[in-house]
C-alpha cells in the first residue's frame, strides 16, 4: 500500500475527539497523508494546517456525506489506502430511559455511519489493490456494560460488522478489524462525569482504581493498536475485535 506521495493515504472520523486526535497523530508519525474529519471545525484546529493534514467538516448523521466520504479523499489526496472510523456518540440509559432519539442517533452515528463509508470505500481499496479499515467498537460491545442499552447494542453491531466485512473482502485484499477498548481518559469520558454532576477528575481516579493494570487507557494508547492493525505487521489480522482493557473486565 503506498500512498500518492510516500506512504498511505488514510481517513479518520472523529479527528476531533480524543482517540481520533490521536489516532492522526500516530498515523502521520507512521508517514501517512490523513484526511481528518469531525462535525466540529474548532476540534480539527489544533490539525488544521499540519504538515500531510487535509480537514473536512461534516456531519455523520448526512448520509449524503458519508456516501461520498471516501470519494472527497481520493479527490484531496489523490487515492484512499486506509480508513479508521473513530467517531461515536455514547447515551447513558437502560432500555425504561433511552429515549426514540438516542436510540437513533446511536443506530445512525456508530452503526449506519460507518456503514456507508465501509460501503463507499471497499470498492475504492479494492480498485487500488487491498488496504486496510479499522472499526472503533468497544469491550461494551462484546459483553454488557450496564445502563447503555443503545451504546452496546450499537457497538455490538459494529464488532458483527466488522468481522461480516472482513470475511467477505478478505478476498480482495481488504483487512478490517475492530479495537474495542474498555475506558479511555477522553472527553466522552469525561463529559459522561459531567452530565450526571459528578466531577471528571474523582471520577477518572475512581475509575483508575478499578482497572488491574492501575490505570485508564490514553487516547494514544489505543491509537498505537490502530496503527498496528492497518501497518504491514497485522499482515495477517482480519476480522480481529481486540480489547484493550488494562485488564479489566465488564462488570
Ligand atoms: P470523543 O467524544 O472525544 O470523540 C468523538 C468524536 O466523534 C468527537 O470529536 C465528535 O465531534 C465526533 N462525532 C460525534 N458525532 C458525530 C457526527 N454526527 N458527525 C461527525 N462527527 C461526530 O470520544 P472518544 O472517547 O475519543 O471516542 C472515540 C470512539 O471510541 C467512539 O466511537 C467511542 O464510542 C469509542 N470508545 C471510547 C471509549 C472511552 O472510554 N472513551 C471506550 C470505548 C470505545
Amino acid at each position: 500500500m503506498s500512498g500518492s506521495c510516500d506512504g498511505p493515504v488514510a481517513l479518520v472520523t472523529g479527528a476531533g475527539g480524543g482517540i481520533g486526535k490521536a489516532t492522526v497523530v500516530r498515523l502521520l508519525k507512521d508517514g501517512a497523508t490523513v484526511v481528518a474529519t469531525d462535525r466540529l471545525a474548532a476540534s480539527l484546529e489544533p490539525l488544521a494546517g499540519r504538515k500531510n493534514v487535509h480537514t473536512l467538516i461534516g456531519d455523520l448523521c448526512d448520509e449524503h456525506f458519508c456516501d461520498t466520504l471516501p470519494g472527497a479523499v481520493t479527490t484531496l489526496a489523490g487515492r484512499l489506502d486506509l480508513v479508521v472510523n473513530v467517531a461515536g456518540i455514547m447515551r447513558r440509559g437502560d432500555v425504561l430511559t433511552t429515549s426514540d432519539d438516542d436510540w437513533t442517533a446511536s443506530m445512525v452515528i456508530n452503526v449506519e455511519a460507518p456503514f456507508r463509508i465501509c460501503r463507499a470505500a471497499i470498492p475504492l481499496l479494492r480498485d487500488a489493490g487491498g488496504g486496510a479499515i479499522v472499526n472503533v467498537s468497544s469491550c461494551w460491545g462484546l459483553y454488557p456494560g450496564p445502563d447503555h442499552v443503545a451504546y452496546c447494542t450499537s457497538k455490538a453491531a459494529l464488532a458483527a460488522m466488522t468481522r461480516c466485512l472482513a470475511r467477505d473482502h478478505a478476498p480482495d485484499n481488504i483487512r478490517v478489524n475492530a479495537v474495542c477498548p474498555n475506558e479511555v481518559d477522553t472527553p466522552m469520558l469525561r463529559s459522561g462525569f459531567a452530565a450526571r454532576g459528578l466531577d471528571p477528575e474523582h471520577g477518572v481516579e475512581q475509575l483508575s482504581a478499578s482497572v488491574p493494570l492501575g490505570r485508564l487507557a490514553t487516547p494514544a494508547e489505543i491509537a498505537d493498536v490502530i496503527s498496528f492493525l492497518v501497518s504491514t505487521e497485522a499482515r495477517y489480522v482480519c476480522g480481529a475485535c481486540v480489547e484493550i482493557n488494562g485488564a479489566k473486565p465488564v462488570y
